[in-house]
């Protein structure tokens, strides 16, 4: 008898590997659509993310469709004051942002887990699997556990988009991000943001009634010493050096075009759904594990278990199409010969800098702030950009 057929075999209807902010949305809304949901995770919850565990506008408001509350219930902060810094130069403050909400990821994390184990989810925490991508099915120790389909949001290095494509990620795209953890209360200095602390990426200071986060994060085929940048960054600001590091790939909008592969979907970080700008992952995590969740739901209805990637994939466009609109207003705001100009047109315009917060807060798109930057860019800038 082989290791397999001596093993007990469950039957679930979605198997959801990897419990984050992706995998949990995804279980929660299958099980309360009535399927049976196994919630596997290696981590027992709460764990700890890396992250600098902001909340968006646009998260909040995915949250509070998923979930019909209008906050998670951890402690969060509430913060509508910015200030915005490139190369020594203050590039303004804003008082009046619409407001961003800090949260602790592990307190978020366990938090979204637990409301899909109340929706009927299965829990396979702390339980590390093999996948069998063939089933799909997880080999887990005593237990094999099968569906027709299984949606992957295991992270960023997602071992499951490994199995499928070869790699994760794209080692040219990847972004890269260093943080560290300064303890102590600072909650009436503003939320700092400084372009140009990492190359085509930023650096932030986040002070928080527990804490403060700083970070460097960027794309790392253009940033060869990240650490030197954050080590440069902690000394511009005055932070101790002898706090310790935490470092975590980011997919910075390298997501892949079509999300997964056969009867597997892949969602959040591990389907690339992070801003390349901002570097924001929780919003498009909790949403895209929905927009999963549904698909499936569909498909087995349908009784056609393959239609599910292609549905998902169409239901994708809407945030595929921000990330390639984010990427392209990137090469504006970071490439060296154009980077003066973005500068200089955000220091100069509270719009623009009004809009870039507004853009964090999901009240506008990447695509309506283009139309604006185009009205304030030099033509040759645009040019280069738009590839006109
Ligand atoms: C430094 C840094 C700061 C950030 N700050 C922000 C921010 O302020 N706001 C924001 O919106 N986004 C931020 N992000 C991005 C955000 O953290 C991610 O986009 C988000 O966590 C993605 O959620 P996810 O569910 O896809 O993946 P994750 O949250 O990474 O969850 C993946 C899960 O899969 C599990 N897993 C992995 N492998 C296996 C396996 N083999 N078997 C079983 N389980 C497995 C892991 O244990 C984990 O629980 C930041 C990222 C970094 C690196």
């Amino acid at each position: 008898m082989t290791d397999a057929t001596a093993r007990r075999i469950e039957h679930f209807d979605l198997i959801v590997l990897g419990a984050g902010p992706a995998g949990a949305s995804a279980a929660l809304t299958a099980a309360r659509s009535g399927l049976r949901v196994a919630l596997v995770d290696k981590a027992r919850f709460p764990r700890d993310k890396l992250c600098g565990g902001g909340l968006t506008g646009r998260a909040i408001s995915l949250y509070n469709r998923i979930y019909g509350a209008p906050l998670p219930p951890v402690p969060l902060e509430r913060r509508d004051n910015f200030a915005f810094h490139a190369f020594g130069q203050d590039l303004g403050e804003s008082t009046d942002a619409p407001p961003l909400h800090l949260c602790m990821r592990f307190e978020l994390d366990a938090t979204l887990v637990r409301a899909a184990l109340d929706a009927g989810a299965t829990d396979f925490t702390g339980r590390a699997g093999i996948l069998d991508p063939d089933g799909p099915a997880l080999d887990l120790s005593d237990l094999r556990i099968e569906a027709p389909l299984l949606i992957a949001a295991d992270g960023v290095n997602s071992p499951t988009a490994r199995t499928l494509f070869g790699s994760a990620y794209d080692k040219a795209q990847i972004g890269f991000a260093l943080e560290v953890e300064r303890p102590g209360a600072d909650p009436d200095r503003p939320l700092r943001i400084d372009f140009g602390a990492a190359d085509w990426g930023y650096g932030w200071q986040f002070p928080k009634t527990r804490g403060t986060t700083i970070g460097v994060g960027g794309v790392l085929a253009r940033n060869t010493d990240m650490k030197a940048a954050l080590r440069r960054y902690m000394d511009a600001l005055d932070i101790p050096a002898d706090l310790p590091v935490k470092g975590q790939f980011l997919p910075f909008g390298d997501f892949r075009p079509t999300p997964g592969k056969g009867r597997i979907l892949l969602a959040g970080d591990a389907a690339g759904l992070v801003d390349p700008i901002t570097g924001e992952g929780i919003a498009h995590a909790l949403d895209s594990g929905a927009l999963a969740a549904k698909a499936v739901r569909q498909a087995l209805t349908k009784g056609t278990p393959e239609s599910a990637l292609y549905a998902y994939k169409e239901s994708l466009r809407p945030i595929h199409r921000g990330l390639r609109h984010a990427r392209l207003l990137r090469n504006l705001m970071f490439r060296e010969s154009l980077r003066p100009a973005f500068i200089r047109s955000f220091r100069n315009s509270r719009t623009l800098r009004r809009e870039y917060l507004r853009l964090m807060a999901g009240e506008t798109e990447y695509g309506a702030l283009m139309q604006k930057m185009i009205a304030r860019l030099p033509g040759f800038a645009w040019r280069a950009v738009s590839g006109t």
